[in-house]
């Protein structure tokens, strides 16, 4: 098989494996929530229709630079991706998941905030913004535009810090239930946390809700550690009371 035909091949089934990983993980969310909280997404099934078709086309363009990025690996050995557990000492392990998740974050909230921009809101985040509230189908529910921003920190962060393949899979996989939980429209994290210590640092659905609400504010993705230093966190929002939720129009 030609190098060409292999990197096609690849994307078509990192977009397959990205694209079923949302239905999976999304569907297995909003059946926990038609247990939990019954009625809550009651009528908003032309939402629902829209977040699914958005995230699905962000799927392949979260797929088509990892399909590359992981061609790369195995055939060219391009990444900086091991699989030998002994190649750094056994500390690397954690330190490099916190690395790859505080640049991730520090990524996402910057060009998040920059999204915010009237002239970026209207040209591409008002897509996810157009779930009012969202869902938990409205996880991948970008703008391409937006989506590309997201697909690419992951597979550029593999060609500059080693990091082994199982903590890249749990990488992988925090982004997509956060992503899910944070949008689903009801707190799965225990009280303890989100009201704790941790609840201070760490973002869940109460915090992301907040920036759902009002436009404005909590604009981070794992850590509220940017909010906090740039005076843009706004605390947590209310889940407990859905319908009573105000919607302003976004910053301007
Ligand atoms: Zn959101
Ligand atoms: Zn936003």
């Amino acid at each position: 098989m030609s190098a060409a035909a292999a990197i096609a091949l690849s994307a078509v089934a990192m977009t397959l494996i990205v694209g079923g990983r949302y239905l999976l993980s999304s569907g297995a969310f909003a059946l926990a929530t038609r247990l939990r909280h019954p009625g809550l997404y009651r009528g908003r099934e032309a939402q629902i229709r829209r977040e699914i078709g958005w995230s699905l086309a962000s799927a392949a363009i979260y797929g088509i630079p990892a399909g590359v990025v992981a061609w790369g690996w195995q055939a060219r050995d391009w990444t900086r991706i091991y699989t030998d557990a002994d190649a750094f000492a056994l500390w690397y392990l954690p330190v490099s998941l916190f690395a790859y998740l505080l640049i991730h974050d520090s990524w996402f909230y910057w060009t998040h905030r920059a999204m915010h921009r009237p002239w970026l809101f209207r040209r591409a985040h008002a897509v996810h913004h157009a779930s009012r509230p969202p869902t938990a189908w409205a996880a991948m529910s970008f703008h391409p535009l937006e989506a590309l921003t997201g697909a690419i920190v992951i597979p550029a962060l593999v060609f500059v810090i080693p990091i082994h393949v199982a903590v890249l899979g749990l990488i992988l996989a925090i982004m997509t239930l956060m992503g899910v939980a944070n949008h689903m429209g009801w707190e799965i994290a225990p009280r303890a946390l989100v009201h704790g210590r941790a609840g201070r640092w760490l973002i869940t659905a109460t915090h992301h809700e907040a920036h759902h609400a009002v436009y404005r504010g909590n604009y981070g993705l794992y850590f509220r550690f940017w909010d906090k230093a740039c005076g843009t966190d706004i605390g947590l929002g209310s889940l407990s009371a859905p319908d009573r939720r105000k919607h302003s129009p976004a910053e301007r």
